[in-house]
C-alpha cells in the first residue's frame, strides 16, 4: 500500500499561543511518527497553497480578503474561539491546499490513500465566516475540487470529529453530489446536527447525522458505522471518500465527553478502508480536524496510518475507557434507520 502523508512546517506558523488548538498538536504527532519509524513507510508530499479560485469554491471573496487583510494587520480574533496570527492566512491556504495535494495524488493513482496532517482545521468554517478554530473549510474545498477537476460524480465525506461539521454540512445541504455523514456528541458545540437534518431538494437524504449521547464509546461508534454508514454508502456509491478525522471523541480528550479509544479509531478506519476498497478503488483521503490531548492525537494518527498501511498491530498506549452500559443506543439507531430508509 502506498500511503501518502502531506505535512509542512508552515502549519506551525498559525500561532494561537496557549489556545487548545495549537502547533504542538502537529509537532508531537510528527515526532511520534518519526520516533516509531512509520514515517519512512509513507510517501511524504509537501502541500501547496490553495489558489484563490479554489478557496472561492466554498468561501465568498469578501470573507477571503477579510481574512487576508486581518493577517496583514497582525491577526486577532475572527470569532470568540478562532484566533489568527500574521501567518495564519498563509497557513490556512496551505491547509486547504494540503488536502488538494492529497486528493490529487489519490485521484491520479500516484498513491493508494492519503492523510493530510494540517492545521488550522476546517469543518466548522462556513462560506462567509470563521468558526470553532476553523478558517477555511479544507474538506469542503477538496470535495468541490475533486468534483470539478476529475471526472467523478459523487463524494462521500465521513466526519467522526466529536463536533458536528456545520460548515461542511452547510456547503452541501442542497448538493446531491456530496453525501455528508457525521457522528458527533449531541447536544454540544456548535448546536447543529440532529438526525432530522437530512438535506434539501434533490439533496434530500444526502446529509446523514448521527447525534451521539455523551458517554457512548467504541461499540456505539462501530455500530453507527456498520449499521448506518455502510448501507448508506453502498446506496450512494461514492467515487471518492474524504474523512474529517478529529480525535476529540477519545475518552481522554479534554473538550468532549465521548469514550472512544485509539483502538476504536483504528477499527473505524478499518471499516472505512474496506468500504473504500469495495466502492471506490480504495480512494480515501483523511484530514485532521480536532483532537486536543496531544498523546491521543499522535497515537490515533499513527493508528490510522497503520491501518492504511495494512499493519495489523495497533499501539493503544491509553487503553479503553471504563465500561459503562450505554442507554438508548438501539432505539436511537432504529430511529435513524427509519429516517434514511435503511432496512
Ligand atoms: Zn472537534
Amino acid at each position: 500500500m502506498k500511503v501518502c502523508l502531506v505535512y509542512d512546517q508552515i502549519y506551525l506558523e498559525h500561532d494561537t499561543g496557549n489556545h487548545v488548538e495549537n502547533s504542538r498538536r502537529l509537532v508531537e504527532a510528527m515526532s511520534y511518527l518519526r520516533e516509531t519509524g512509520i514515517e519512512e513507510k509513507l510517501t511524504c508530499l509537501p502541500p501547496r497553497s490553495a489558489l484563490l479560485e479554489e478557496l472561492e469554491l466554498v468561501h465568498t471573496p469578501e470573507y477571503i480578503s477579510y481574512v487576508k487583510s486581518k493577517a496583514e494587520k497582525g491577526g486577532g480574533w475572527l470569532d470568540p474561539d478562532t484566533v489568527m496570527s500574521p501567518k495564519s492566512y498563509e497557513a490556512a491556504s496551505y491547509a486547504a491546499g494540503g488536502l488538494l495535494v492529497a486528493t490529487e495524488a489519490v485521484m491520479k493513482g500516484d498513491v493508494d490513500n492519503a492523510f493530510a496532517l494540517v492545521r488550522p482545521p476546517g469543518h466548522h468554517a462556513v462560506s462567509n465566516r470563521a468558526m470553532g478554530f476553523c478558517i477555511f473549510n479544507n474538506v469542503a474545498i477538496a470535495a468541490k475540487f475533486a468534483l470539478s477537476r476529475f471526472n467523478i460524480n459523487r463524494v462521500l465525506i465521513v466526519d467522526f470529529d466529536v463536533h458536528h461539521g456545520n460548515g461542511t454540512q452547510g456547503a452541501f445541504y442542497g448538493d446531491p453530489r456530496v453525501l455528508y455523514f457525521s457522528t458527533h456528541q449531541y447536544p454540544f458545540y456548535p448546536g447543529t446536527g440532529w438526525m432530522d437534518e437530512t438535506g434539501i431538494g434533490e439533496a434530500e437524504g444526502t446529509t446523514v447525522n448521527l447525534p451521539m449521547s455523551a458517554g457512548w464509546g467504541d461499540d456505539e461508534y462501530l455500530g453507527a458505522f456498520n449499521e448506518i454508514l455502510v448501507p448508506v454508502a453502498r446506496k450512494f456509491r461514492p467515487d471518492l471518500i474524504l474523512v474529517s478525522a478529529g480525535f476529540d471523541a477519545h475518552w481522554a480528550d479534554q473538550l468532549a465527553m465521548m469514550r472512544v479509544s485509539i483502538t476504536g479509531f483504528a477499527q473505524m478506519t478499518t471499516i472505512l478502508s474496506k468500504m473504500g476498497a469495495e466502492l471506490c478503488q480504495g480512494r480515501l483521503v483523511f484530514t485532521l480536524e480536532g483532537g486536543y490531548n496531544l498523546q491521543v492525537v499522535a497515537s490515533s494518527i499513527k493508528a490510522v496510518l497503520d491501518v492504511l498501511l495494512g499493519n495489523s498491530e495497533i499501539d493503544d498506549p491509553l487503553g479503553q475507557a471504563e465500561v459503562r452500559k450505554p442507554e438508548g443506543f438501539d432505539e436511537h439507531i432504529e430511529a435513524i434507520k427509519r429516517i434514511h430508509q435503511i432496512q
